[in-house]
């Protein structure tokens, strides 16, 4: 079927978005899923379950965040740059959004138990933050090559009372720790909930996460209204598996003459394996319960991934986007590590944010997104999250003792 406006009436009732998503999961699984798409459709039209959930993004995150006018940015480009400020969220990034929203629906499913996976901790972080405010249970399945790289994540996980589980096998990374939590929710669903952190994985997934997360473009949507008395010519977002992105873009599928622009991280270089540029060397796959793009070679053994940003080093992508991307409604771009660092310098010295890795590449892309524009056009740049976890990686990375 052709859905020229974009994908707003999508996924479907067997979770796809064209050819992509669907559930690819062990039989076991199926209940668990068919039980949260149940309870997620009842709780997206329930009243009290929104405005619970509301009040908490208002009163415990700190929404709605502000829409920043980049004042010098905007004078440097001739362009007029707004950057919506996800970094001002509680623990740092948008990432709490989706991990609040679903820690509520699991207390609604009457599950005391949460899991979750995590790749720089970001997501753990957001998930332990919500269990403690909520009183559920909750254990994060970590790589311990991530827990190496990322310990001041895993400190404050435990701080806030989660338990932290290292994952050995595999590249002992974030794909390895997504299979161990499965394989926990296996054997647990009867009282456990799964909070995965992006809009990735089997239906309902990438179609809850993504609701949970739109609540930063209904806000930049209001925002931008009131401020240019318009809608924006561009949104662009750093993409990993797409959760800041999609939330940015969704509420804005019918604005057809809104451009969605995402970027991908390209690491150290084109060739497989050093990049997660999903859109630049992937293929159609099926990767941890969902089909999509995956990057994996010709036997279709998905490799591994580097970015300097650990947010954005998955070898897969939502479906979604993948389905937004072959219909030509959002264009991505790839940022490798030295240009997502420029970026970060950039923001910072010109606006006075230190951005997430993960935003810089959005930063790291934007000038050549506006020269594919007109003078004055309006921009939204989602700044996904802040830099402060960043600090000792970027040190590192430019060889600065500190
Ligand atoms: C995790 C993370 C991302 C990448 O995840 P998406 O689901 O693609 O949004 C981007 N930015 C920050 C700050 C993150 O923590």
């Amino acid at each position: 079927m052709q859905r020229s406006e974009g994908s707003a009436d999508l996924p479907d009732d067997t979770g796809r978005f064209g050819r992509y998503g669907g559930r690819y999961v062990p039989e076991t699984l199926v209940p668990a899923l068919d039980q949260l798409i149940a309870a997620y459709a009842k709780a997206r039209k329930d009243k009290a379950f929104q405005r619970r959930l509301g009040d908490l993004l208002r009163d415990f995150v700190g929404r709605p965040t502000p829409l920043t006018f980049a004042g010098t940015l905007s004078k440097r480009f001739g362009r007029h740059i707004w950057l919506k400020r996800e970094d001002l969220n509680h623990t740092g990034a948008h990432k709490i959004n989706n991990a609040i929203g679903q820690a509520l629906l699991a207390q609604r499913l009457g599950k005391k138990r949460i899991i979750a996976e995590t790749g720089a901790g970001q997501h753990g972080v957001a998930t332990a933050t919500a269990c403690a405010l909520l009183g559920l249970k909750c254990r994060v399945y970590m790589g311990t090559e991530d827990m190496r790289r990322q310990a001041p994540n895993v400190f404050r996980m435990r701080l806030l009372g989660a338990e932290v589980v290292g994952v050995d096998s595999g590249t002992h990374t974030l794909k390895d720790a997504v299979n161990e939590a499965l394989r926990d929710w296996v054997s647990s669903v009867a009282d456990t909930h799964y909070i995965i952190g992006s809009a990735l994985g089997p239906h309902p997934y990438p179609m809850m996460v993504r609701d949970f997360q739109s609540v930063i473009g209904r806000e930049a949507r209001a925002q931008i209204k009131k401020a240019e008395g318009r809608l924006p010519d561009v949104l662009l977002a750093c993409v990993g598996g797409g959760s800041n992105a999609i939330g940015l873009f969704h509420p804005f599928m019918k604005d057809t003459r809104v451009r969605f622009v995402g970027a991908e991280a390209g690491g150290r270089g084109a060739a497989l394996g050093e990049h997660a540029a999903r859109f630049a060397g992937g293929t159609f796959g099926v990767f941890q319960g969902m089909a999509s793009y995956v990057l994996q070679d010709a036997d279709g053994q998905v490799v591994g991934t580097h970015s300097i940003s650990a947010g954005l080093d998955y070898a897969s992508i939502g479906p979604e986007h993948a389905w937004l991307r072959d219909k030509g409604r959002a264009t991505y771009l790839t940022c490798d590590d030295a240009k997502a660092l420029k970026g970060l310098h950039l923001l910072a010295e010109s606006e006075g944010i230190i951005p997430a890795l993960e935003s810089a590449h959005a930063i790291g892309v934007l000038e050549e997104v506006c020269a594919t524009t007109r003078k004055n056009a309006i921009l939204i740049v989602n700044v996904s999250g802040r830099g402060d976890k960043d600090v000792a990686e970027i040190a590192r990375y430019e060889g600065v003792k500190l």
